[in-house]
């Protein structure tokens, strides 16, 4: 699929227009999978054009909180009919914005339609409970309310989903957003945008600015009328917006990065194991937060599923995510490229033993992209750098043992805590994980990544604020609980 595409410049939407920045300075998303290609302009906004997306979401909240949860959903099932009209276009955007593979982001955008319509629903769902009080004359009940500005700050991985999942019940919960996506995929955002404006949602009750994360995120953070603060992206970054939240009494949420373990036990099948082990791995060129990143292998079978992964993994092609025969994209930038690589070299410097791939791909069209080839390290301890931090790419590390208890010791020994995976038919192994683990999201002969959106969502330990999000625990987070005693 090649078409030519019009370099485009994209305006922030404020209070239901598209203005440019003050600034009158605007940024480049490229392809990484050629970085010839401009895949648009964006407002390289200040804090003067985040003050009046604020203010008009401010101005829209009062309006907007008093409309029935119905009547807020029935936005929403038009946002998603809109979304379902343009499937192909911004899938098409998203995967020339980041890279990955056209069927993801398909997929991913019909996840983001099917999140508006959940959410859609949740309009006419209970906000409350009927306590029994002490005082046999009095009713006491609980109910929900918004928190009034939500700020939303999102990453460059699921450019669709995750803002999508902020956004949606935040809205539907009756707040009103500013949304700042990450600088890589801001065209994409914009083209969601122009779904909610299509619907018709009032003005100023959805607002999208972008602009560099330290000036516009940090704003977002510190600005004294955004109540509440959604974040997800990297660790460093989160536990800033944390803190500055706190400092001022804001109400936040951050999901933040993962060193996802997949363990394979002897009794495990090695067909099943291996698919979800490159799936889990390499899927999205390892850059889904729930990626595999350490593969830990009884020792009975670690030869045989060794061999069987690293036959698998050579077969996967790469290339530009628009063409049908690439199973396995760029990755999404420069600095994530770079990022790769450096590890790679750690990896090498510690000593890991390389089965496959480890270098850069840079044959013919590739030349122009940030391409990496899927890499797997044997070799590994514990202790390595690539065993504990996370990469962000398509690298993964073997380790063996000599039980599933030294596998799920090993398995914990991280900071991160969000995904988890075991391989096995052994009811006790099974057991033991599921008690023992410790991750947010754990996974049972399934592969590490893959979330359902009606289920929480969130991570353990360095992974997350504790919160979760998705599902009905959205509601946790997008409102704050009024206790009510009527005598
Ligand atoms: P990131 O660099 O932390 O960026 C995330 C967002 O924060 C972007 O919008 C970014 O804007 C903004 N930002 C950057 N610096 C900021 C600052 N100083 N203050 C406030 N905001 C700032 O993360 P990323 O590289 O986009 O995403 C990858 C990370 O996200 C990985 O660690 C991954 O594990 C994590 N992730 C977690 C989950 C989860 O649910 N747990 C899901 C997906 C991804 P700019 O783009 O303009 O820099
Ligand atoms: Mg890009």
């Amino acid at each position: 699929m090649t078409t030519t595409v019009q370099t485009q410049t994209y305006l922030n939407y404020i209070n239901g227009e598209w203005v440019a920045s003050v600034s009158n300075k605007v940024e480049k998303s490229l392809n990484p999978a050629d970085t010839t290609e401009i895949v648009g302009y964006v407002q390289k906004s200040t804090e003067a054009d985040l003050n009046r997306a604020v203010e008009a979401a401010k101005q829209a909240k009062e309006k907007w909180r008093k409309l029935s949860g119905a009547e807020r959903g029935e936005y929403l099932y038009k946002v998603a009919h809109v979304l379902e009209k343009r499937i192909d276009e911004i899938a098409e955007c998203a995967t020339r914005e980041m890279g990955k593979t056209f069927a993801e982001t398909k997929g991913e955008t019909a996840r983001g339609i099917a999140i508006l319509k959940y959410y859609a629903g949740e309009g006419m769902r209970k906000v409350g409970d009927v306590i029994p009080s002490t005082d046999s004359s009095a009713l006491m009940f609980t109910t929900r309310v918004p928190l009034g500005v939500v700020g939303v700050i999102t990453p460059w991985n699921f450019p669709i989903a995750i803002p999508i999942w902020k956004m949606a019940p935040a809205l539907v919960y009756g707040n009103t957003v500013v949304v700042k996506p990450a600088t890589e995929t801001a065209v994409t955002c914009a083209k969601i945008m122009e779904c909610f404006e299509e619907a018709g949602l009032p003005n100023g009750v959805i607002n999208m600015i972008t602009g560099p994360g330290s000036v516009i995120g940090q704003g977002i953070a510190d600005h004294e009328d955004v109540n509440g603060i959604t974040f997800t992206g990297s660790n460093g970054v989160g536990k800033r917006i944390g803190q500055s939240a706190l400092a001022r009494g804001a109400k936040y949420q951050l999901e933040m990065g993962g060193k996802n373990p997949v363990i394979v036990a002897a009794d495990a099948d090695l067909d099943l194991a291996v698919e979800a082990v490159i799936a889990g791995a390499f899927r999205s060129t390892g850059q889904k937060c729930t990626a595999t990143s350490r593969v830990i292998i009884l020792n009975e079978i670690y030869e045989e599923f060794k061999q069987r992964l690293v036959e698998k993994t050579k077969e996967i092609t790469i290339g530009n995510g628009l063409d049908n025969s690439t199973w396995m994209g760029p990755c999404a930038s420069e600095g994530q490229f770079k990022t790769v690589l450096s590890y790679i070299d750690k990896g090498l410097e510690e000593g890991g033993v390389l089965l496959t791939g480890g270098k850069r791909a840079a044959e013919g069209a590739q030349a122009n992209g940030y391409y990496v080839e899927p890499t797997i390290f044997d070799n590994c301890t514990p202790d390595m750098t690539i065993v504990q931090e996370e990469i962000f790419g398509p690298v993964i590390a073997l380790l063996r043992v000599a039980s599933v208890a030294e596998a799920l010791q090993i398995a914990n020994s991280v900071q991160y805590g969000l995904s988890a995976s075991i391989f096995t038919t052994n009811i006790q192994h099974f057991l033991s994980f599921v008690n023992d683990m410790e991750a947010g999201l754990i996974r049972v002969n399934a592969e590490s990544a893959g979330v359902e959106l009606q289920a929480p969502f969130g991570g353990m330990k360095n992974s997350s604020s504790h919160s979760r999000e998705q599902g009905e625990a959205a509601k946790e987070f997008f409102t704050s609980i009024k206790t009510v005693f009527v005598k």
